[in-house]
């Protein structure tokens, strides 16, 4: 860390000229390498941790993510239980260490955002009507963040679920796709955004998925898509679900030998 302000200036300077990079060439490779259809690297670890009921470690890319998995046990306080089915709590935390500038601890309106929306994805694939009154909650710690971190998040959490034993219809998945630039301005449309394109980068649709079935559990957008554009990036970021979706059944089946049936 150096706050020396003539420094400050020139990592200001850099990120600028980083900025009016094009991000992809014309030959169609991205600054890390990557071609437009190309995943970060994932790795994918289950049950690492010895007092959760269920657990995930993952990587992807730069991120590193662990999510913890308690319950069903009864939802307190009781005005929170529902006579019917579980809820889910899932909530999502960035670490204060996981970003370059410290971030400052606790919930934020982001992080409340991306708590709710994966918790409505998860709940859409957990057979919550076998839990009537008992709530099901999921931590999800971004110990490093890069980027991505809400799909990677949901992906940790549906493994750590299933390492719980928590009964769902399928293993939901999340992958992203976006859209940046080439040298001639051309809109190149990228599988799976890392740090520099989703910071200057001119779309992120992180999409999440039921694999066995198709259905959309997560959908959102931050920046400016066409129709045509959009379709073609929610296709991109499907086919991306699907491959994540195999990393996710082998790192299982790493650690139990077989797959759980789906219920
Ligand atoms: P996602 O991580 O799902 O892509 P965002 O698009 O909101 O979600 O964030 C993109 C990236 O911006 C994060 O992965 C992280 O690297 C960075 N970021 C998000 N929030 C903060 C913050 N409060 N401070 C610093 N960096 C942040």
């Amino acid at each position: 860390m150096n706050s020396n302000p003539d420094v400050k200036l020139k990592q200001n300077e850099s990120e600028k000229e980083i900025a009016e990079k094009p991000l992809i060439d014309i030959h169609g490779k991205r600054k890390d390498g990557r071609e437009s259809g190309d995943l970060r690297k994932i790795k994918i670890e289950v049950g690492v941790l010895h007092r959760a009921e269920g657990s995930c470690y993952l990587e992807w890319g730069g991120n590193k993510v662990m999510a913890a998995v308690y319950g069903p046990r009864e939802a307190v306080p009781r005005h929170t239980q529902n006579p019917l089915r579980a809820i889910v709590n899932a909530r999502y935390n960035m670490a204060a260490f996981s970003v370059d500038e410290r971030k400052r601890p606790g919930p934020d309106r982001r992080s409340q955002e991306i708590s709710k929306v994966i918790s409505e994805a998860l709940g859409h694939v957990i057979l919550l009507e076998r839990f009537p009154r008992a709530s099901i909650d999921v931590s999800i710690e971004i110990l490093d963040a890069e980027a991505g971190t809400r799909c990677a998040g949901l992906t940790a959490a549906a493994v750590a679920l299933v390492d719980a034993g928590i009964p769902m219809k399928d293993i939901p998945v999340a992958c992203a796709a976006g859209k940046i630039k080439d040298p001639k301005q051309n809109e190149i449309i990228v599988l799976d955004l890392g740090k520099e394109e989703d910071n200057f980068g001119d779309a992120d649709l992180p999409v999440a998925i039921s694999p066995r079935t198709g259905e959309i559990l997560l959908l959102q957008m931050d920046g400016h898509l066409t129709q045509e554009e959009f379709e073609k990036a929610l296709d991109l970021a499907i086919k991306g679900c699907h491959t994540v979706s195999e990393l996710q059944k082998k790192a299982i089946i790493e650690k139990y030998g077989s797959m759980p049936e789906a219920k």
